[in-house]
């Protein structure tokens, strides 16, 4: 056992079978399963299940075409499909793992014209309103559900997880949002809740006893007219009683208005809802949400908030989390920053979902680090994202690597990321990148400028040098008042009350939300996070959505926030985190304004008109006018030792600025390592 987190690594008996530690790694829908490369799935779990963590639990499978989550989602309806399961079952009982597979009936959620529901009550989040089923047709999806659960046994699998939460079918049966029956499945709170038991019923009688039955409750619904929390006990404890082994939590309808997961949550912000429920049942219960380090994890298993944890995000940031943990090495542990970047906006954009961080998540059967036969002296100039992933990959390979910056610090542009609140995340990004630079050996010149003459004698050369900001070329610029994000971010420039944000991009947003904010980051201050947003006490308000709504801090300074383009503010930030930005700066009062030319700045204020005729002249009478025009590539040295014949490549910002971020520049980075 662990000295260091000696809650983490006790064995939990379930009776018929014994978990290794308190670590679960929870449903994730990656879009592997539906590649039907049944090898790399296979290996996305193995690599995962070698790396210690107790037990897994698959992406969501569908229990029937009615209740995927979209058309053509991965069900597990014939013999084949149950033959390809067990191709993923059986590798990772060889590599000393347990998994369960999730049953994800979507209801109304699904995104498709045959979706069913409880009752006609259209999704704000689908296109698609929901037949109101029958007695006929609720007994079919428990059917459904059932047998998927007796295939799942049949597949290897050593449990199911039935999604009791989320807002999904089950879900929709318990609350009266949008549960409207008059019949046994509607109307008092025990007729709501016959489906989930009823369900976990049938599931226990077609897999018998030996098997783990996980059922993810809904332990606060964040939306209005959500399940009381007397109703969350009264439904857990039936849950105990109609065989389940597990109790997992589950946080939020997918509608809520809340972010739940973001990287502004605070970390484990939800696990007090959890321990709510601690005492009233007798089989174990999981929290879950925002838990990304082996110390919260600790916290939160110490002060009985639960007796397992499940991490979701931070098994793809890392698939050794728990041994490496172990080990004492958590420093080396790859953060999840929760940036949802490369996972969930792919997986809601049909990508296959990745990691920001560890691009290797879902491609572990492409990206492999592998020891290099040929081993070269490897310059790497620049230490962003880019550069440092590429320096830790290639001394990971057995190349000896050299790693220049001018800067005193690695991380590049991560270091004033971190400056914005909501986004203390990344500090732990900086630290980790630290961590394995140390680790692998790569050495590391810092506050020193690569030349053209320092590069002689190296075998190879990878330029990360970045970007500059571009220059927006606006009359009036060269005032005093006029500054770069830059400078605002690193603290040398002081603003005034009224500031004029110039490029609403993602640096434009956060550079606003930094300007709005004054004090202690709601992200590192669960309460005031809580109050800004509107989570109540669900023992208190039905759902846990508070009786006051959202209360923001007053904002620190007047903002304006433009952009050219007339389209919305914000359109291209993340699919899943552009809203939370949005909401959090309207809560702020910051003006964002479209359709905008820059006339001039001049000590009235900045000038502009709207619009291609550039019409209604008008003067933001502003303090301050900060520049977040996006940037251009620094490709100086780049060109200069394109001269000399050394293989040189260039990577990241400095090769391609446009739509450039930390996921493709430590993308770029890490394949460019495995192929020298
Ligand atoms: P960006 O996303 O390209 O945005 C640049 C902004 O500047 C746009 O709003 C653009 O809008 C404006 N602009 C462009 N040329 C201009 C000019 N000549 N004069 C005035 N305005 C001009 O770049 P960024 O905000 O600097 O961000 C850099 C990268 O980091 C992006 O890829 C971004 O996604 C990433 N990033 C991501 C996050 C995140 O939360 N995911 C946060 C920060 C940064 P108009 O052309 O319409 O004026
Ligand atoms: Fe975490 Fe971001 Fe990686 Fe997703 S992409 S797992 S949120 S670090």
């Amino acid at each position: 056992m662990s000295v260091t987190y000696p809650h983490i690594f006790r064995p939990l008996d379930l009776g018929f079978t014994t978990l290794k530690n308190r670590v679960l790694m929870g449903s994730m829908h990656t879009n592997l399963e539906e590649t039907k490369d049944w090898n790399r799935v296979a290996e996305f779990y193995a690599e995962r299940a070698r790396g210690g963590v107790a037990l897994m639990v698959t992406g969501g499978i569908a229990p029937n075409h009615e209740g995927g989550v979209f058309p053509g989602a991965a069900g597990l309806y014939t013999e084949e499909d149950v033959a390809h399961h067990k191709i993923v079952t059986d590798r990772v009982h060889a590599s000393d793992g347990k998994i369960a597979m999730q049953i994800l009936h979507a209801g109304r959620y699904a995104y498709g014209p045959d979706c069913v529901g409880p009752s006609a009550v259209k999704s704000p989040i689908s296109p698609f309103p929901p037949k109101e089923l029958d007695e006929e047709g609720i007994e079919k999806q428990i059917s459904d559900i059932a047998q998927t659960a007796r295939r799942a046994q049949e597949a290897g699998y050593d449990g199911v997880e039935i999604m009791g939460s989320e807002g999904y079918f089950i879900n929709q049966f318990l609350v009266t949002h949008t549960n409207k029956r008059t019949d046994r499945w509607g109307g008092s709170y025990e007729n709501r809740m016959r489906l989930p038991i009823e369900i976990i019923k049938r599931v226990r009688a077609a897999v018998g006893d030996d098997f783990i039955i996980i059922y993810r409750l809904s332990m606060i619904d964040l939306i209005p007219n959500g399940s009381t929390h007397e109703e969350v006990v009264q439904l857990a404890q039936a849950v105990e009683a109609a065989g389940a082994t597990i109790i997992n939590t589950g946080i939020g309808w997918h509608e809520a208005r809340i972010p739940t997961i973001a990287t502004s949550v605070p970390r484990a912000a939800f696990a007090w809802v959890t321990k709510k429920l601690m005492g009233k049942v007798s089989i174990p219960v999981i929290t879950s949400n925002r838990i990304n380090t082996p110390e919260v994890a600790e916290d939160v298993l110490a002060t009985g908030c639960a007796d397992m944890v499940s991490m979701a995000r931070p098994f793809l940031a890392d698939p050794h989390f728990v041994v490496k943990a172990a080990a004492g090495k958590s420093a080396e542990i790859a953060p999840c920053i929760a940036c949802n970047q490369a996972c969930l906006d792919h997986t809601f954009s049909g990508k296959i979902s990745s990691c920001l961080v560890n691009p290797k998540a879902c491609f572990e059967t492409e990206l492999v680090v592998k020891p290099t036969s040929s081993p070269k002296k490897v310059a790497v100039v620049g230490a962003g994202p880019a550069g440092v992933m590429a320096a830790v990959t290639a001394a990971q390979c057995g190349h000896a690597v050299h790693l220049y910056d001018r800067a005193d610090r690695v991380g590049g542009q991560i270091n004033l990321a971190k400056q914005i609140p909501g986004k203390e995340e990344f500090h732990g990004l900086v630290d980790w990148f630290e961590a394995m630079i140390q680790a692998t050996g790569v050495s590391l010149h810092l506050q020193t400028e690569a030349t053209v003459e320092a590069m002689a004698g190296f075998d190879h050369i990878i330029i990360a040098t970045g970007v500059v900001p571009r220059d927006p070329e606006i009359s009036g610029q060269d005032r005093p008042n006029v500054h770069s994000y830059i400078d605002v971010l690193n603290g040398s420039a002081q603003l005034g009350k009224r500031v004029a944000v110039i490029g609403a991009g993602g640096i434009g947003f956060d550079v606003s939300e930094f300007l709005v904010h004054e004090g202690t980051s709601p992200t590192i201050d669960l309460p005031a996070w809580m109050a800004e947003w509107g989570v109540g006490d669900p023992e208190i308000t039905a759902g846990g959505l508070s009786e006051a709504g959202p209360v923001p801090h007053a904002p620190a300074r007047e903002v304006y926030l433009l952009q050219r383009k007339s389209e919305k503010l914000g359109k291209r930030l993340g699919k899943t985190t552009g809203w939370i930005h949005r909401s959090a700066l309207k809560m702020k009062g910051v003006k964002m304004m479209g359709g905008v030319n820059y006339e001039a700045i001049s000590d009235k204020g900045l000038h502009i008109t709207f619009g291609p005729a550039r019409e209604t002249p008008t003067v933001l009478e502003v303090d301050d006018v900060v520049l977040c025009a996006g940037q251009v590539s620094e490709r100086r040295l780049f060109e200069a030792l394109k001269e000399t014949g050394i293989p040189v490549d260039i990577i990241g910002g400095a090769h391609l600025a446009a739509e450039l971020d930390a996921k493709a520049a430590i993308n770029q980075g890490v394949r460019l390592a495995l192929e020298l």
